[in-house]
């Protein structure tokens, strides 16, 4: 049985951690896993590896909190200087998969920079993945304000506003002046992660939940 000896950040003490993936005898996650709090996929972890051939990948168990961390070995025993992976990417297939493929790009893309710490690109790309939404959604010609302002006319005042936030943020992170003072602080990247969830729920989750859950109600009714 494969075991790694590693300080685990969430219990905060050091700890064993069991692997998932290279023992027989436990069976490879095949949903989400949940790493430093972002749901991963393991095929993610294997593209990883493809990417990166520095180590040899593993995701591990903490017998203590059950926590899922990534472990990065340098043999492929998986025994020489285990390592847990912290600076984890966001994976656009952890994002809901009702939101399309191309927003859930940006947006993973705009989560990534926000968890290592680049607000300016984090801020940036919120702004790109509200351009991408009003495009998807069929809000295509004229300038993003008038775009997401005939995009979001059915919806309530309250995400104009939320999506006139990320505009802004956006514009002044993509367009620096002289000195940094004018960078985008974390505390309004924060923000508009959660103002840009926020839409995504209304625009794409919401919807489509009331549309399923329809098809089904009328399923079992002319089934009778
Ligand atoms: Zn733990």
């Amino acid at each position: 049985m494969t075991t790694y000896v590693l300080f685990c950040p969430s219990c905060n003490k050091d700890s064993n951690f069991f692997s998932l993936v290279f023992d027989p005898m436990n069976s490879v996650p095949s949903s989400n896993v949940y790493i430093g709090g972002e749901g991963v996929r393991f095929d993610s972890i294997l593209a990883n590896y493809m990417q990166n051939k520095r180590g040899y990948h593993d995701l591990a168990r903490c017998i203590s909190c059950s926590s899922i961390y990534q472990i990065i070995t340098n043999n492929i025993a998986r025994t020489s200087n285990p390592k847990l992976v912290t600076d984890v990417w966001v994976s656009p297939t952890s994002l809901h998969v009702f939101v399309p493929e191309a927003v859930r790009k940006d947006w993973a893309e705009a989560l990534t920079g926000y968890k290592k710490g680049m607000n300016n690109s984090a801020a940036a790309m919120f702004r790109r993945a509200l351009e991408r939404t009003c495009n998807i959604k069929g809000f295509n010609s004229g300038k993003l304000w008038e775009k997401v302002e005939t995009m979001l006319a059915p919806f309530p005042s309250d995400l104009q506003e939320y999506a006139d936030l990320i505009r802004w943020i956006g514009n002044d992170a993509a367009h620096p002046t002289d000195d940094i003072s004018t960078d985008v602080p974390r505390e309004e990247v924060e923000d508009l992660k959660d103002f840009f969830e926020i839409l995504m729920e209304n625009i794409f989750i919401r919807p489509e939940r009331r549309k399923k859950l329809k098809e089904k109600h009328n399923q079992r009714k002319s089934s009778h």
